[in-house]
């Protein structure tokens, strides 16, 4: 299925010689008198005040791009970090936050609540094991039961 996902809240940055009557900076509020300045979000910054508010880096040497989100200035890792997605759940098909842990089986990938067995609910903990069948995640036991009754199509695992 298509993953819809948001329009990146991205907005370019242009590096610009200053004309006409000196620039205020939108960061720290001084005059640029500067031989470059940075022109983004229809306001003019030095090079050293358009930072990313996470971590700090100076935008204008990562990219010509800057990512602007809930009044943050932010650069393309921090913006994808906080907003970005990791994709669909396949269990609850909801989308899934890159900042959260995420468990992976096979190209699938899950909320850590929603990654249980599906029939039974239980969770499972590290080392244990789990199967895969039918796209369906199953405790070992569910999946022993599921081939003695004949339940799934035999399919190699
Ligand atoms: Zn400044
Ligand atoms: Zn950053
Ligand atoms: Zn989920
Ligand atoms: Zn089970």
């Amino acid at each position: 299925a298509p993953v819809i996902q948001e329009e990146e809240e991205s907005v370019p940055m242009l590096s610009v010689q200053p004309k006409g009557k000196q620039k205020g900076c939108a960061g720290c509020n001084r005059k640029i008198k500067d031989r470059y300045l940075l022109k983004a979000l229809d306001k003019y910054w030095h090079e050293d005040c358009l930072k990313c508010a996470c971590c700090d880096c100076r935008l204008g040497e990562v990219g010509s791009t800057l990512y602007t989100k809930a009044n943050l200035i932010l650069c393309r890792r921090d913006y994808l970090r906080l907003f970005g997605t990791t994709g669909n759940c396949a269990a609850c098909s909801k989308l899934i936050p890159a900042f959260e842990m995420v468990m992976r089986a096979r190209d699938n990938v899950y909320h850590l609540d929603c990654f249980a067995c599906q029939l039974c609910n239980q969770r499972f903990c590290v080392g244990d094991k789990f199967f895969l069948k039918n796209n369906m995640i199953l405790c070992q036991m569910d999946y022993e039961e599921g081939q003695l009754n004949g339940s799934f199509e035999s399919q190699v695992q």
